[in-house]
């Protein structure tokens, strides 16, 4: 029998409404042949609600209990999932990450995945479950403890499972019906796109376009698992509804700039009057590292008498660790500077497009929209097939807005 991988996200499985919504769709999909396995996210709210516990007791917590705290809400809806569809007549059951087991690194709070054993599925869907419902999100690593796969990291348990059990698509059920070009909810006209690559969708994602973890379409890409994102709240679930990520070959045209994504909470950290000498990099970027910190910008001033500045950015909520790792590294004597400024008031703005591979003036574009509207570009960085500036997070919407309309995206399809 045909395999097929269903996701729905927190807002699609919220309550029990939505739950017996999202259940009648699975058993459309039974009806139409297929095994399915489901992964579900924890009910909308939750796994905040949950961070923000963990960050309240513990400031800079132990990523071990973290994980422990925070992917319980996946096991509530993976249950309640199953007995929804068993209450339906539909042979179902739910398996927690370490019953599959899903096993993982153990980076906690951020694992990676390693092994899908398929056996124990394979047994039960043998024996005539037709769905399984797997809790998103978690794993086991090798010493035995309970692991997550970063936020959003239940489109990477779907996109996983549909490589290892050789599915023939993984859908992602959410709230939104496709993928736009840029956040439907920062700007109306934003349009839907019915196809986009991985590639685009890969750089999208890791610039802070949250409708898919940018590990799901890694993955997706890697083992090109055809990859669908739709609404769980639209009728339609047909083949066509939806935008499909595929290969860059499947689609007829491209545009040079496909869509505009940003990330709200960022914060720019600048290393005042460093020693410019071989080695400093690695110095100041090592204890960040270690200390959990995911280092995005990085600039470096020209240099004066022997000494520089170094800028950075990072996720606001990580600004503590960081400054705890480089005080540690200054007071150890690894690194000699005389201030730290943390900015913790800036945003993220990407453009990006396979396009822009074979076609200039991009960056010019973007930058001239962005003074026109009056919006200082605070750092730059770029790669073939993306522009990323950092700007004061007051002027995000609006500089989101203008470069959508520059690039006419109202129009892509
Ligand atoms: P889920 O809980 O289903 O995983 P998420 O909130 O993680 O859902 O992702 C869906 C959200 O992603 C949408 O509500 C939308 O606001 C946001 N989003 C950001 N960028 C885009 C985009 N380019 N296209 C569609 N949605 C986007
Ligand atoms: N519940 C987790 C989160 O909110 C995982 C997910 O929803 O994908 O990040
Ligand atoms: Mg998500």
């Amino acid at each position: 029998m045909p395999r097929l991988v269903m996701k729905f996200g927190g807002t699609s499985v919220a309550d029990l409404d939505r739950i017996a919504n999202a259940a009648k769709k699975v058993k459309q999909e039974v009806d139409n042949g297929h095994e399915v396995i489901v992964i579900v996210s924890a009910m909308s709210g939750k796994t905040n609600e949950m961070v923000g516990w963990v960050q309240q007791t513990s400031p800079l917590y132990d990523a071990r209990e973290y994980d422990a705290v925070v992917s319980s809400g996946e096991n509530v809806t993976a249950g309640l999932m199953a007995l929804t569809l068993q209450e339906m007549g539909i042979p179902a059951r739910s398996w927690q990450g370490w019953q599959v087991p899903l096993k993982t690194s153990s980076a906690h709070g951020a694992a990676r995945i390693e092994e899908i054993p398929t056996d124990n599925l394979d047994a039960k869907f043998k024996e005539g479950m037709k769905v399984a419902v797997v809790a998103g999100f978690q794993g086991i690593a090798e010493d035995g403890r309970i692991t997550t796969l970063g936020r959003g990291g239940s489109d990477t348990t779907a996109v996983a499972f549909a490589a290892a059990f050789d599915a023939v698509r993984c859908d992602i059920y959410t709230d939104v019906d496709g993928i736009y070009t840029t956040d439907p909810r920062i700007v109306s006209n934003a349009s839907k796109l019915k196809k986009i690559s991985y590639e685009e969708m890969l750089e999208l994602a890791s610039l802070g376009a949250k409708v898919l973890q940018t590990r799901s379409v890694e993955l997706a890409m890697r083992f090109k698992v055809p990859l669908r994102v739709l609404s769980s709240f639209d009728e339609d679930i047909s083949e066509t509804a939806g935008t499909l990520v595929c290969e860059e070959e499947e689609i007829m045209e491209n545009n040079v700039v496909n869509g505009v994504a940003f990330v709200r909470d960022e914060a720019k950290m600048t290393l005042v009057s460093v020693a410019d000498r071989p080695g400093i990099a690695a110095a100041i970027f090592g204890p960040l590292a270690d200390a959990g910190v995911n280092v995005d910008m990085i600039v470096q001033n020209i240099s004066e008498e022997g000494r520089t500045d170094m800028t950075f950015s990072c996720p606001v909520d990580q600004v503590l660790r960081a400054e705890n790792a480089l005080n540690g590294a200054k007071e150890s004597g690894e690194i000699n500077y005389h201030g730290l400024v943390s900015d913790k008031n800036v945003s993220k703005v990407s453009v990006v497009g396979i396009g822009m591979r074979s076609h200039v003036g991009v960056a010019k574009q973007m930058f001239d929209t962005l003074s026109r509207e009056g919006v200082n570009i605070k750092v730059i960085t770029t790669s073939e097939i993306k522009i990323s500036v950092l700007v004061d997070r007051k002027y995000l919407e609006l500089a989101v807005r203008a470069l959508h309309d520059e690039f006419e995206l109202e129009h892509a399809t």
